[in-house]
């Protein structure tokens, strides 16, 4: 038997009223207003007929240039990734010191938490499989690029030396080459969320983090539910942490709007029918309105181990496991003016809004890079400096180079369309150090242009490029496909 959300039932007229696509005037103000704030250049959201949103050069880009840097609206680092990096919970920067990433990593191996990075994580794969991002962490993990430590096999420390780096005693040689910011812990008092500054801990704590917050200072109603909502995310998957978060900035975002709605009230002295405003809940959530979305249950892409005769029961599976999800969030942070975010059908939506705009969170590691300028040291140097860390390279073996992954929701990148013949690429430049998504164009690209990437990798053949696309819902009509097609 179906099972039922009752919210879906009782707020059917305002989830309708959410879930109604927005239309091309209010997208369209609502990326220049977004281009505007963040003081981009050159570029231009359109709605196309035939393809939905676009981005459009406004000026003329060289080969290589900068396009834009696209700051995220949600996002978050992998779970299975914390062991690894050390980062800030909003902007994605490494903190600490060299010192303090490879001690607690080595810490943290010690301890067994890091042996398998994929404990807990089978029904992940299983139901994502357009989820790259473990694939990377899997060829990572395999690869031996670049490194002149050993392959997988690792040789450990004796505790004191790996303590002696987590509590400052031991400099490495070189590591005030690559100063990181110094840890600002949570304000609500958690041990899980870590800033490199103050501004950014408060930015996190007013967007998102005072709901989700498992501290002494949170404003949950259940501390029990909370963390056994982030246990099931863990184990099953982490897209309902970025799914809560959406909820948490929607839900913050309209006792805003209602705080400043009840302060013009007072001025003018005119009443507000009824204590939950439909509207006010309408503009909390506008940048989510924004993203595409389709119920997760339905356009997650089906897994190639699954027959299509279970089809069904999948899809039926992925939706129980959902409302899961969402049971244990809502007992953990309901709040009844914002009732709507809380049914399934929203809960499917945002999910979907994930699934279909799948993209990735990456910041380049700085103890890879450490390692790597030991490794450039000339030789007397070199030398000198790798009788003290050697060891600890031979420690962490391939893990050394582990960069920060997450997963985020990236407004501009989300509207970009994608070619087969992409013109511009998502591409981390030496000093793009943070969470931001960074486009650079591959070729000179001409004022009026539509910047494209490609959502896949574009050296396969017709065939697979059009299967892979599929699950993205489309299929690829770029002037290379028509020039392919049979
Ligand atoms: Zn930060
Ligand atoms: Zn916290
Ligand atoms: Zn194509």
């Amino acid at each position: 038997m179906e099972l039922m959300c009752p919210i879906d039932q009782h707020c059917s007229h305002q989830i309708a009223a959410l879930l109604q696509p927005p239309s091309p005037l209010l997208v369209q103000e609502y990326f220049e207003q977004l281009i505007s704030k963040r003081q981009l250049h050159g570029i231009k959201v359109k709605q196309n007929g035939e393809f939905g949103k676009g981005v459009f050069a406004e000026t003329n880009f060289e080969e290589e240039q900068l396009i834009l840097k696209d700051q995220m609206l949600v996002g978050i680092q992998h779970p299975s990734n914390k062991i690894d990096c050390l980062v800030c919970s909003y902007c994605f920067k490494f903190i600490g010191s060299i010192e303090q990433q490879i001690g607690r990593k080595l810490y943290l191996k010690t301890l067994g938490v890091g042996i398998s990075p994929h404990n807990g994580k089978g029904c992940h794969d299983n139901s994502s499989d357009k989820d790259q991002d473990n694939h990377f962490v899997q060829n990572h993990h395999n690869s031996d690029d670049g490194a002149s430590s050993s392959s997988n096999s690792t040789i450990p420390l004796p505790t004191m030396a790996v303590e002696s780096l987590m509590n400052g005693e031991l400099a490495l040689p070189y590591s005030n080459k690559f100063p990181l910011p110094s840890v600002v812990s949570c304000p609500g008092g958690c041990e899980e969320a870590f800033y490199c500054s103050k501004s950014c801990a408060e930015a996190d704590w007013e967007s998102f983090h005072c709901l989700l917050c498992t501290g002494e200072k949170s404003e949950f109603h259940s501390r029990e539910t909370l963390l056994k909502f982030i246990q099931h995310a863990n184990e099953t998957n982490d897209i309902f942490l970025l799914a809560a978060k959406a909820i948490s900035f929607t839900i913050l975002r309209y006792r805003k709007l209602k705080a400043c709605h009840l302060r013009e009230q007072e001025k003018t002295a005119t009443s507000m029918l009824g204590t939950s405003d439909l509207s006010l809940l309408l503009e909390a959530w506008k940048p989510i309105s924004i993203g595409h979305k389709r119920r997760w249950w339905d356009c997650i892409a089906l897994p190639d181990d699954i027959d299509t005769s279970d089809e069904a029961t999948f899809r039926r599976q992925i939706r129980e496991l959902a409302f899961t999800s969402l049971q244990l969030l809502k007992e953990a942070i309901f709040d009844k003016e914002c009732e709507p975010l809380f049914s399934l059908e929203i809960y499917g939506h945002i999910i979907g809004m994930f699934e279909l705009n799948n993209l990735d969170l990456v910041v380049a590691s700085s103890v890879e890079d450490y390692f790597l300028y030991v490794d450039d040291l000339p030789y007397p140097e070199k030398k000198e400096a790798e009788k003290i860390t050697q060891p600890y390279l031979d420690a962490l073996g391939d893990d050394y180079s582990i960069c920060c992954q997450g997963t985020a929701f990236f407004p501009l990148q989300s509207c970009m369309n994608h070619s087969c013949c992409p013109n511009a690429k998502a591409f981390k430049r030496d000093e793009d150090r943070d969470g931001q998504a960074t486009i650079i164009a591959l070729r000179p690209i001409c004022k009026g242009e539509e910047v494209t990437i490609s959502y896949i990798d574009e050296d396969l053949s017709f065939e697979e490029r059009q299967a892979l696309l599929a699950d993205y819902g489309f299929r690829c009509r770029c002037a290379r496909c028509l020039d392919e097609e049979p």
